[in-house]
């Protein structure tokens, strides 16, 4: 299973189905991209099986510069295009990919979304669900009510996430599972292991748990979930590209 997104790319399809080829070794059952360049004009494309279905399904798909992809390791749900990731909320505002497992997500569910009528049997709709109920319920921006859904949940996650109204920025966070930044030249990739976009920046950051990540084109901000802001330098990744 792994992760790749990226902000502000010329071409974000290529991106991540380069980046999900090369993190295949970690093994997955289905795999999906949304792509972005506002509300207007984004794709949201799931297969079950390979990688290369969903490269054949988006490869015209060239022309956005924001994404997010996702292979996945059914834990809730089988493996079926519903259950596969990205996930929407139910206004179609929100979307997530998310690797880990959600501990909490029955009870997150009956708590906060009776009203939520769920499209798929996995942890991770909670998550994008809750995100929304914040925004709408409490008036929370999205990176407030990002904060707010992260301080709920239990258990291991890596997310992206990316807010149709703010089609610049890109959240992200993690706990247990792998995640990092990379830095690259007017653009900023996520990405479960260095390897997936090592042709595209050698430049990474590490994540630690429980930080919230906002990302744009040029910017990269880190924050404790209690909004104290960390400074981290950038590594340079030695692989073979
Ligand atoms: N728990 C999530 C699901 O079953 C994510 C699984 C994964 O790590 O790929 O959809």
């Amino acid at each position: 299973c792994g992760i790749v997104g990226v902000i502000g790319h010329k071409n974000a399809q290529s991106v991540i189905i380069n980046g999900l080829e090369k993190l295949e070794y970690r093994g997955y059952d289905s795999a999906g991209m949304f792509l972005t360049n506002n509300e207007e004009d984004s794709q949201l494309t799931k297969v079950v099986g390979r990688i290369e279905g969903l490269k054949e399904a988006t490869k015209d798909q060239v022309n956005f510069k924001t994404g997010i992809g996702h292979t996945r390791w059914a834990t809730h749900g089988p493996a079926t295009k519903d259950n596969a990731h990205p996930h929407v909320s139910q206004s179609g505002r929100f979307t997530i990919v998310h690797n880990g497992v959600i501990e909490n997500y029955q009870e997150l569910r009956e708590k906060y979304l009776k009203d939520v009528t769920f499209k798929s049997q996995t942890d991770t709709e909670v998550i994008v669900n809750l995100v929304e109920y914040f925004a709408l319920k409490e008036d929370l921006t999205a990176k407030e009510a990002f904060r707010k859904a992260l301080k709920e949940v239990k258990g291991s996650y890596a997310l992206g996430l990316l807010d149709n109204e703010e089609p610049g920025v890109l959240y992200a966070a993690k706990n247990k599972s792998p995640l990092l930044i990379g830095v690259g030249e007017d653009f900023n990739v996520i990405c479960s292991d260095a390897m997936a976009t090592i042709n595209e920046t050698d430049q990474y950051l590490e994540i630690k748990d429980k930080e919230l990540i906002t990302l744009t084109a040029n910017s990269v901000e880190i924050e404790t979930l209690d909004g104290e802001k960390v400074e981290r330098m950038a590594y340079t990744a030695e692989l073979d590209a």
